[in-house]
C-alpha cells in the first residue's frame, strides 16, 4: 500500500510505500521522515491517518474529478455541432454517450482512502469496506477547523517560534 501526502519538511507532494511493519514514512524529495503512529496500520485496515494523524478517513473513487469534468465539457462542446445543424438525434446521442463514459469510468476505477484533515491519499490498504463514504458534514467541520488555525490572534508571541509561512 502507499500514501500520497504533503511532506511536512519540504512541502512537496510525495508518495511512499508502507506496510504494517513500517515505523516511518520517508519523503522521496528531501528524505525527511515522518513517524507512523503505532497501531495506525493494521492487517484489518487503517485505523487513522498516518500523516496528521486524524482518525477520520473517507472512501472515494480513485478517479480525478477534473477528468470527469473534462469529459463532460468535451461532450457538451461536441454536442453543439449537431445542435447547430438541427440534428437533435445526434445531439442527444453525444450527450448520452458522454454521460455513459463518465458512469463506466466511475464504475471501473478502484477505491481509495482520503484523510479529511490533511488530504493524504491511501491506495492499496486492506479492508476498505469498513470505511464510510465522503460526508459533507465531517468535511465542513475539518475545513472550519483548518480555516481557524492560521488566523490566530497575532498577540502573546508566536507559537513555538514558527514563522507561519506554510504554503
Ligand atoms: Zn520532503
Ligand atoms: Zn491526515
Amino acid at each position: 500500500m502507499n500514501v500520497t501526502y504533503d511532506c511536512p519538511h519540504c512541502g512537496r507532494a510525495t508518495r511512499t510505500e508502507f506496510d504494517e511493519q513500517s515505523s516511518h514514512l520517508t519523503c522521496l524529495h528531501c528524505g525527511g521522515e515522518k513517524a507512523i503512529p503505532t497501531g495506525a496500520v493494521q492487517s484489518a485496515g487503517m485505523t487513522r491517518c498516518v500523516v496528521c494523524p486524524s482518525e477520520e478517513l473517507f472512501l472515494r473513487k480513485d478517479f480525478p474529478q477534473h477528468v470527469g469534468v473534462t469529459i463532460v465539457v468535451v461532450g457538451l462542446a461536441a454536442s453543439c455541432i449537431p445542435w447547430y445543424f438541427h440534428n437533435w438525434y445526434g445531439t442527444f446521442a453525444i450527450l448520452f454517450t458522454t454521460a455513459l463514459v463518465d458512469v463506466v469510468l466511475y464504475l471501473v476505477m478502484g477505491d481509495m482512502l482520503q484523510c479529511y484533515r490533511c488530504h493524504a491519499q491511501y491506495r492499496g490498504t486492506p479492508n476498505l469496506g469498513q470505511h464510510e463514504a465522503f460526508s459533507l458534514e465531517t468535511h465542513e467541520r475539518h475545513r472550519q477547523q483548518q480555516a481557524r488555525l492560521p488566523k490566530g490572534p497575532p498577540a502573546a508571541g508566536t507559537l513555538a517560534g514558527k514563522d507561519g509561512q506554510g504554503a
